[in-house]
């Protein structure tokens, strides 16, 4: 026997996930009994906490392939990628430098690439093709004797895709230049090895996998290369003097243990969220004509799914969907204004495509059930809206 389906359906594991209750698990005694600071060395409770915090440190670094000593805790992605971007410029003082980046990037990325253009620093922004993918060719040819640091993400919040860091990390290598990568959606779902990618700032959040919100860590290379990094936060030196301020100890324990376990899992949870997702892609094909995928076919997250659906208006959609399924137009962290995805336009989808398009997360705790049903509710939502369309 099935269980019984609760309603609205969860598909937008790109925005959050649910904490996972195995990590809740791990975190509780660090609310309660082990509440030590982690900082306070000279006794027990602070030791604890201390223990707490690198036994998760070594997990995480682990499993990008890095050195403990290299993992710096913040609050999440957005965190980390401001303490990359600016910490470098600041720390590069007045010489010029360059920086090199992606349209298709996260506003995280391409706010803070805005506010260091505006203090002197010059920031080539790359384009991408049809489907997504930045060519390696580019970032060669927009390399300068003062290019500073290439960002490239690894895995896109909007359409899945991946990019090429392997070629990206070896070109960067080669020229002496520092490679960031935005990895909030690659961790846990992807394999990362920091040495074999070249990768030398990466930036991560545990609410993208299944762990709390409001932690995340920037993987900083503090030697061979040494990248040097000014702090945006001043105070009593945390973390190698590089983001002074308390730990949170149960969120970076609650990290840990979810990276752990995305880890455990990823092989047989990709592939299980790829047949979900094949399904649901072959169901939406089936039953709307003139569906097109946005995003590259296959180098993509497993658990995504972007698509166009001429003729509707997305946001008119996912209302018309709120009590079978909860979806995004995908540029969740645009505010609240109804604005054609950059992502989107990027890939050459005019405006009306763009708002045409929406967004699918699948997740850990989706099932063969929920996505025949969220796939016969959009399915059947998309002719309503067509037809009131067509009788006007
Ligand atoms: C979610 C996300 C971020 C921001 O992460 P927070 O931890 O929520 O600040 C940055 N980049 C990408 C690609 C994301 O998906």
């Amino acid at each position: 026997m099935s269980k019984e389906l609760k309603l609205p359906i969860y598909l937008d594991h790109h925005a959050t996930t649910p904490l996972d209750p195995r990590v809740l698990e791990a975190m509780m005694p660090f609310f309660t009994e082990c509440f030590g600071n982690a900082a306070s060395k000279n006794h027990a409770f602070g030791r604890e906490a201390h223990r707490a915090v690198e036994a998760a440190r070594e997990i995480l670094a682990a499993s990008i392939n890095a050195r403990p000593q290299d993992i710096c805790f913040t609050s999440g992605a957005t965190e980390s990628i401001n303490l990359a971007i600016k910490g470098l410029f600041h720390a590069g003082g007045k010489t010029p430098q360059h920086f090199i980046t992606v349209v298709t990037e996260h506003p995280a990325v391409l706010d803070s690439f805005r506010r260091i253009a505006s203090e002197g620093a010059e920031v080539t922004c790359l384009p991408v093709d049809a489907q997504g993918m930045l060519d390696p060719g580019q970032v060669a040819g927009a390399i300068r004797p003062e290019t500073k640091m290439v960002s490239v993400m690894a895995a896109n919040n909007e359409i899945g895709v991946i990019q090429p860091l392997k070629e990206i990390g070896a070109i960067c290598r080669e020229h002496d230049i520092f490679f960031m990568t935005d990895a909030a959606q690659a961790l846990g779902n992807i394999p990362l090895d920091v040495q074999a990618l070249n990768i030398d700032l990466l930036a991560c959040s545990a609410h993208k996998i299944y762990g709390p919100k409001g932690i995340g860590a920037l993987y900083c290379r503090r030697g061979n290369p040494k990248v040097p990094l000014a702090p945006m936060m001043d105070g009593g030196g945390h973390e190698r003097g590089l983001r002074s301020g308390t730990l949170n100890v149960p969120g970076i324990v609650g990290f840990a243990k979810a990276v752990e376990i995305s880890l455990q899992e990823m092989k047989t949870g990709q592939a299980r969220l790829r047949g979900l997702r094949d399904a649901l892609y072959q169901s939406l094909r089936e039953g709307i004509p003139g569906l097109r995928i946005n995003g590259h076919p296959d180098q993509r997250l497993a658990g995504n799914l972007n698509v166009c659906i001429p003729g509707i208006v997305s946001e008119t959609l996912i209302i018309a969907l709120a009590h079978d399924v909860a979806l995004s137009t995908g540029s969740t962290c645009t505010t609240a204004a109804v604005e054609p995805s950059h992502v989107l336009k990027a890939l050459g989808l005019s405006s009306d495509d763009a708002q045409a398009s929406v967004r699918i997360g699948l997740g850990r705790h989706t099932n063969a059930a929920e996505v025949e049903h969220a796939a016969h509710a959009i399915v059947e939502q998309v002719a309503r809206l067509r037809g009131l369309a067509s009788s006007h």
